[in-house]
């Protein structure tokens, strides 16, 4: 089991943080705000309002 991750991913990243290929992005369930509209922290994004996504492809 690899627990190699620094900083413990959430649900909405693609890939781990500086996994090459990917990159940050504006976390589209809550917009980049980290919060929800009823103003909790966003699950997808752990409230950061990014999102690691891959890049590329189609
Ligand atoms: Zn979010």
């Amino acid at each position: 089991m690899s627990n190699s991750t620094e900083s413990s991913p959430n649900p909405g990243d693609d890939a781990e943080a500086g996994t090459p290929g990917t990159g940050e992005d504006i976390c589209p369930a809550c917009q980049g705000s980290g919060k929800l509209a009823d103003g909790r922290s966003c699950p997808s994004c752990g409230g950061t309002g990014r999102i690691v996504e891959g890049i590329g492809g189609g």
